[in-house]
C-alpha cells in the first residue's frame, strides 16, 4: 500500500477529525438509534428469547473460520487473501509462556487477539464466536494489506475499521440465520464503545453530555487495566459518522486505497 496513502489515517489525523463540535449531534443521534436496538435485544434476552448455542470444539474452529472468510472477503471485494490460523486460548497458555505481566494481562482481559497469522480466541457460544472471528479476521487482512502498523491514530483506524465492518457482518448472519443471537454482544460493544467516545468527545469540547444517553443499560464490559481504550473507541465513532455519508462500502475502499474523507470534514 501506498505510503502516501497510508498516511491519511495517521499523526492523529482520526483524533482531531473525530473531536470535532459539530460531530456532538451526529453521534448523539448514532448513539440514541444503537441505544434503542440494545434495549430490544435485551428485552428479547430477558424475555429468554434469545437461545445461545453451544461452544463449538476446537477442531471445528478451521470450518468456522473458513465460512467468517468467505463472506468477510466477499464484503471488501478480497479474493486473494491469504489464509490464518486459529486456536482456543487456554490457562495452560500462561503458565507455559514466559510472556510479559502486561501481556499476560493483556491475554487475560482479551476475548480473542491475532499476532504472527494466528487467531488465538477463548471458547464461547457459536454466536459469540463467529463475529469474534470475524473482527480477528479483519485483522489478518489490515496486517495483509497495510503490514505492522502502530500509532495512536492507526489504533483508531485498525479497531474502527474492524468493530464497524463487523456490525454490517452480524446483521447479515443474523438476518441470514433468522437469529438475532449474532448481534447481542457486538451491539452491547458498539454501545460501550460509542459512549466512551462520546464522553471524551463532549468533555473535549466543554459540552455537557446528555444524561439520558449516559444512562443507555448495557451489559458492562471488563475494562482493562493497561492500555488506552481511546483510540478504539475515536475509531468506531469516527466511522460510524462518516458511514452516514459514504455507506459501508467505506470499509471496502479504505482497503482497497480508494477512500476519501468526506469534504465537509
Ligand atoms: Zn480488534
Amino acid at each position: 500500500m501506498d505510503a502516501r496513502y497510508k498516511n491519511r489515517f495517521r499523526y492523529h489525523r482520526l483524533h482531531q477529525l473525530f473531536l470535532k463540535a459539530e460531530n456532538i449531534p451526529i453521534l448523539e443521534d448514532i448513539l440514541s438509534t444503537e441505544g434503542a436496538r440494545l434495549q430490544r435485544l435485551r428485552d428479547q434476552k430477558h424475555s429468554d428469547l434469545l437461545r445461545f448455542g453451544k461452544i463449538p470444539k476446537e477442531e471445528e474452529l478451521i470450518d468456522i473460520l473458513r465460512l467468517v472468510k468467505k463472506r468477510v472477503d466477499a464484503m471488501l471485494d478480497l479474493n486473494q487473501v491469504r489464509p490464518c490460523k486459529i486456536r482456543y486460548w487456554n490457562l495452560l497458555d500462561l503458565t507455559n509462556n514466559p510472556i510479559s505481566i502486561g501481556k499476560k494481562h493483556q491475554e487475560l482481559s482479551s476475548v480473542a487477539w491475532y499476532s504472527s497469522n494466528m487467531i488465538t480466541i477463548k471458547p464461547t457460544a457459536l454466536e459469540h464466536l463467529v463475529p469474534i472471528i470475524a473482527h480477528e479476521y479483519t485483522h489478518h487482512i489490515q496486517y495483509e494489506i497495510f503490514g505492522d502498523i502502530h500509532g495512536e491514530s492507526w489504533k483508531a483506524f485498525k479497531e474502527g475499521h474492524a468493530r464497524a465492518l463487523v456490525r454490517h457482518f452480524s446483521n447479515a448472519i443474523a438476518r441470514d440465520e433468522c437469529s438475532e443471537e449474532y448481534c447481542y454482544k457486538m451491539q452491547n460493544r458498539t454501545v460501550n464503545t460509542l459512549l466512551e467516545a462520546y464522553r471524551h468527545l463532549c468533555s473535549t469540547n466543554g459540552h455537557t453530555a446528555s444524561r439520558a444517553l449516559l444512562s443507555i443499560p448495557t451489559e458492562k464490559q471488563i475494562i482493562p487495566l493497561l492500555g488506552r481504550t481511546i483510540d478504539k473507541a475515536i475509531g468506531l465513532g469516527l466511522f460510524l459518522i462518516i458511514e452516514q455519508d459514504k455507506g459501508q462500502e467505506m470499509y471496502r475502499d479504505m482497503l482497497q486505497g480508494t477512500f476519501e474523507f468526506p469534504k465537509w470534514m
